[in-house]
């Protein structure tokens, strides 16, 4: 029998400069191609062993390219993208209270949503992110949008005790949250996540609710959890005992948590999160912007505690750059920790793949270029002068890089972006609905 008789035919090889898996970690593979069927990985192998086992349908050769698993934004609120710069340089609750809120009651619609979710898909993929971790209204019409774009999601279905659009009572929410849960069960790039807003804005009793769907579901929470000093402090006031213990005494410390922002955190807490292997979606622009505080990522990473990265939404950062949220991370882990090796490169690139894989509930399919997880990539080029020279890629992706030098990303084999052009999306229809919404936004209060 022939060589050529014993080829396997597959879909995609990658043969990149660089092939970085993430798991395991500290890895740099050269001389290596990544094979794709469907929307899986099937092998990695060297060059030479992939040339003999595989005709592919296309073989892109990019030798002076690093390809990561796409990037996974941990936290966002997609919708707010048409929120970018509404209102700068003010601290949470007068940005919540005096410009955010009052903004959303008058706008928030599924027209707003869908545009907004539209305009948030396009700016990340174009970044090189391949998953979102989302929480919004209208969680019905992101996971459709996410869906038609072709982007992964987990969309977190928001709880809260104000009156929106979206629903009027916590049991309106929480009902809608159920229906989201049923109909997205075996969705395969949509997942609904539990999203109660914050424990200020969210009762005991629709707490042990979010608890019941998400053990009935086996669905992940998001919640924001001590991100400011005065949420903390406003809480003891309030209810004789810190956020986390109050989440604790309701049940909701455990591993299918993902607790957004964590900037006010004693040793013990880390502990407790820790042993309950709850993750933490860390977000250190919206912290450094809002002046809300920093998180312990030294720390928790020390005590091991999953630390994933996410950008928030556009009102607060604004950007969604995950690349550019590595390289803030690294750098303030170390203003924080007060030592030069806190959040290494390797560590960054972690957190902003197979950390974020696992806090937004898709740890087992995504997050590393491992045989059988799915086929999301993000290729960059190093090819420019502000790239060279390149001793250590991941040192470049993390503290070197720039989101324009995202080439290429697929999300379950299907490409998004090529040679960094979105594909199938019409970049002159999404410009006129974003310049359509500035005039609406802008024009308030006029
Ligand atoms: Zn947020």
């Amino acid at each position: 029998m022939s060589l050529k008789a014993t080829k396997q035919f597959c879909d995609l090889v990658i043969q990149p400069r660089w092939l970085i898996p993430v798991v395991p970690e500290n890895v740099v593979l050269e001389q290596h191609a990544i094979v794709i069927s469907k929307d899986k990985i099937v092998d990695i192998g060297s060059v030479e062993k992939i040339q003999q086992h595989y005709n592919a349908r296309e073989w892109i050769n990019a030798p002076e390219h690093a390809l990561i698993p796409g990037l996974v934004n941990a936290h966002t609120h997609a919708a707010m993208t048409l929120m970018r710069g509404l209102a700068d340089d003010l601290p949470l609750m007068t940005w919540l209270t005096e410009h955010i809120w009052p903004s959303e009651s008058r706008w928030v619609s599924p027209e707003f949503v869908r545009d907004g979710v539209e305009l948030a898909i396009a700016e990340q993929l174009l970044a090189g992110i391949t998953t979102m971790n989302d929480m919004y209204f209208y969680p019905n019409v992101a996971a459709e949008t996410a869906k038609r774009m072709g982007m992964r999601a987990s969309i977190g279905a928001v709880v809260i005790e104000f009156p929106s659009a979206w629903a009027q009572t916590p049991s309106e929410y929480l009902s809608k949250c159920e229906t989201l849960l049923q109909s997205y069960q075996s969705d395969a790039l949509i997942r609904i996540t539990l999203a109660p807003h914050a424990p200020y804005t969210v009762s005991d009793d629709s707490f042990r609710a979010v608890q019941a769907l998400s053990e009935k579901f086996g669905a992940m929470i998001n919640c924001h959890v001590h991100e400011t000093a005065q949420e903390v402090s406003d809480s003891v006031k309030q209810c004789g005992e810190r956020p986390i213990a109050r989440l604790n005494r309701l049940g909701l410390i455990h591993e299918r948590l993902c607790a957004v922002h964590m900037t006010q955190l004693e040793d013990h807490e880390i502990a407790l999160c820790a042993e309950r292997g709850v993750h933490i979606a860390h977000c250190p622009e919206s912290n450094l912007k809002l002046a809300s505080g920093f998180c312990r990522v030294d720390a928790l990473l020390q005590a091991g505690v999953n630390v994933a990265l996410g950008t928030d939404g556009c009102a607060s950062n604004n950007d969604l750059d995950l690349l550019g949220e590595m390289k803030t991370a690294a750098l303030l882990a170390k203003a924080v920790a007060n030592d030069a090796k806190a959040l290494p490169a390797s560590k960054a690139l972690f957190a902003a793949t197979m950390g974020g894989a696992k806090a937004a509930g898709w740890g087992d399919s995504i997050g590393s270029l491992e045989i059988g997880k799915q086929a999301d990539l993000t290729m960059l080029n190093f090819a420019g002068i502000d790239s060279l020279p390149v001793f250590n890629p991941v040192s470049h992706i993390v503290y070197a890089n720039h989101r324009r030098q995202v080439s290429d990303v697929w999300v379950a084999g299907n490409a998004r972006v090529r040679d960094g052009r979105l594909v199938d999306v019409d970049v002159a229809e999404l410009r006129g609905k974003a310049l359509a919404w500035t005039e609406k936004l802008g024009a308030q209060g006029e």
